[in-house]
């Protein structure tokens, strides 16, 4: 068990206090005050705007989705490819524009944590008033309170460095209609070499078994028809609380549980991948047939250059021993092209598996360098145009493989 610490009753209830002291001066004011959250990235970002949009929802906001229309602006960012950083500091750059006396602009989230980025923020994004980290999520309230007193011009910038803490029961505001996240587990411990999410989403935590499930019954109650799972590795939920893997269990519970809804989930890494898991998709009802199982690359070398745990044996073992138990799953998987290193022959590993599996969806990417992660820091003799072709390639494929099944079921 690890003993990561807890946040408090008494740290959350002091948060509350704040955000009723912020809701009575919004109260105060002629008109709403709103809020525009505008989120980055991946589900667990969605997520976290979820718990933002809750926090704000209790001090007294009401929300908008124009720039220009909103008193405070908070952009939930993400740091997993340059790319992304970009795109969003794009976008924050745009927001010069229609910036008014008195409105806020916070950026929080994954980028945020990366100090090239707020540097960069403090020096050429002048606009920006406050940047807060992924741990600094519950601290919402009191951030925003030194922000709404903190004279013009001053910053109001809190990351800590951390491992991440065990924090339950924030607000959340999920948005309305049939779908509704739930958090299993936070942070990572895979350490893949390419991957800076476990350097900013801390150690792994998982929440107590309970407390999913009754959230979980409150969801179904509420109506909520497709509920995903959340974690960046839920293969790996219970390890850290009870010493043991405990997804398969979880999902079994939730999917016995009683009502109309399918449970889907996400992410699942192939080393953790048990037959148990494979099990319980075969057998649950409840459980949506569909499996994301990302295998990022068809050659044992760069596999075990990037620290993923298996070989492409073993990963197409497990698909086999799946489709054996789920004969109707259907499977979609991450692939990064162009890994340092990676020589062309190595590449048509990866389109062997491709080829071999099938997928019905891909999400591919092109490596990408991110500061502080040791692939980084390999020798990478390619140039980005070879690794281009190689992606081209590999789309191409992905598309005849559409086309053909189109084909088959028509
Ligand atoms: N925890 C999840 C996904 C995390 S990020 C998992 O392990 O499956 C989502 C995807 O982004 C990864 O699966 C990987 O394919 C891609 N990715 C992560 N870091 C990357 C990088 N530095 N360059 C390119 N792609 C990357
Ligand atoms: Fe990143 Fe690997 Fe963790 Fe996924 S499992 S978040 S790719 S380190």
């Amino acid at each position: 068990m690890n003993s990561m610490t807890k946040i408090s009753e008494e740290q959350l209830s002091e948060q509350r206090a704040i955000a009723a002291r912020i809701r009575v001066g919004n109260r105060g004011s002629d008109r709403s005050v709103l809020a525009f959250v505008d989120t980055y990235g991946c589900q667990q970002n969605e997520a976290d705007s979820e718990i933002i949009r809750g926090q704000l929802n209790e001090m007294g906001y009401a929300f908008t989705d124009s720039e220009s229309l909103a008193d405070l602006i908070i952009i939930n960012t993400c740091a997993v490819r340059e790319h992304a950083e970009q795109r969003v500091l794009g976008n924050v750059g745009h927001l010069i524009h229609t910036k008014r006396a008195g409105q806020i602009i916070a950026l929080c989230g994954c980028a945020v944590q990366q100090k090239s980025v707020r540097e960069l923020v403090l020096k050429s994004y002048r606009h920006v008033d406050v940047m807060f980290g992924p741990h600094e999520l519950w601290r919402l309230p009191e951030i925003l309170e030194k922000a709404l007193n903190a004279p013009a011009k001053i910053k109001t910038v809190e990351v800590r460095e951390s491992d991440g803490e065990r924090v339950d029961g924030l607000p959340t505001l999920r948005k309305d209609g049939p779908d509704a996240w739930l958090n299993v587990m936070y942070g990572c411990d895979n350490f893949c070499s390419y991957c800076v999410v476990p350097y900013i989403r801390g150690r792994e935590r998982s929440r107590e078994f309970r407390a999913v499930v009754d959230e979980a019954k409150l969801l179904i109650a509420a109506g909520k028809r497709k509920i995903t799972l959340l974690g960046q590795n839920v293969n790996s939920y219970g390890r850290d609380l009870y010493g043991e893997t405990r997804f398969s269990d979880l999902l079994r519970t939730i999917a016995e549980l009683e009502g109309d809804f399918t449970l889907h989930f996400r992410t699942s890494h192939p080393k953790d991948a048990s037959e148990e898991l494979f099990r319980v998709v075969a057998e649950q009802s409840k459980v949506d047939k569909s499996l994301h199982l990302p295998f990022q690359s068809g050659s044992d070398r760069i596999l075990a250059a990037m620290n993923r745990g298996y070989t492409a044996a073993e990963y197409l073992s497990k698909i086999n021993r799946l489709k054996e138990l789920a004969p109707n799953v259907s499977l979609s998987s991450d692939i990064i092209v162009g890994f340092p290193g990676e020589t062309d022959a190595e590449f048509e590993d990866t389109l062997k598996i491709v080829g071999a599996v099938r997928f019905d969806k891909l999400f591919t990417f092109i490596y990408s360098p991110r500061p502080g992660t040791p692939a980084a820091e390999m020798p990478d003799p390619f140039t980005r145009a070879q690794k281009q072709t190689r992606f081209n390639k590999l789309i191409a494929l992905q598309r005849s493989i559409d086309a053909r099944r189109l084909a088959e079921h028509a």
